[in-house]
């Protein structure tokens, strides 16, 4: 599942692709631009815009294009609601897609990152991911707990 988000929902854009999901935002002013590249990258357009959705109903269904209208303006409530309505497990596939770029993360052994992050990281991790697009190195520690607890908060609220 891909998505397309106003890019005044930048938090939103981020713990998407913690979560793994394959995520790129555009200025919501270009509402066409909006809409060919969700249609051709099929993918779900997130917005918080009623206007968007109500002036541009007609083109979405025509065009096949799925779109959820965000309520909320706290990220966690986003997330919440984008899990329920559309069946995620955002748990499950977190750590696979790279927070800056986008771009798909492998896995990397301990050898090949000596040196390469810091003494006391590497002491204490074992597992390592690297973009393979700009090349950043990710280990469980940083982002995968905070969104592991923040995934369990807003499961239990
Ligand atoms: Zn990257």
């Amino acid at each position: 599942m891909k998505f397309i988000v106003d890019l005044t929902m930048g938090k939103l854009v981020k713990w998407l692709r913690i979560a793994g999901y394959d995520t790129v935002f555009y200025n919501s002013v270009e509402v066409d631009r909006i809409i060919e590249i969700a249609s051709k990258e099929g993918r779900i357009i997130l917005t918080r815009n009623s206007n968007f959705i109500k002036r541009r109903k007609k083109t979405l269904e025509e065009r096949g294009v799925q779109y959820l209208l965000l309520a909320s303006e706290i990220v966690d409530m986003q997330l919440r609601d984008i899990a329920a309505h559309f069946m995620l497990n955002l748990k499950k596939n977190s750590f696979t897609i790279c927070i800056d770029c986008n771009k798909p993360l492998t896995n990397i052994s301990k050898e090949d990152v000596a040196g390469k992050v810091p003494e006391y990281v590497y002491q204490n991790y074992s597992e390592f991911v690297q973009c393979n697009s700009c090349g950043k190195i990710f280990w469980a520690g940083t982002h995968k707990k905070r969104m592991d607890d923040r995934i369990a908060a807003i499961l239990e609220n």
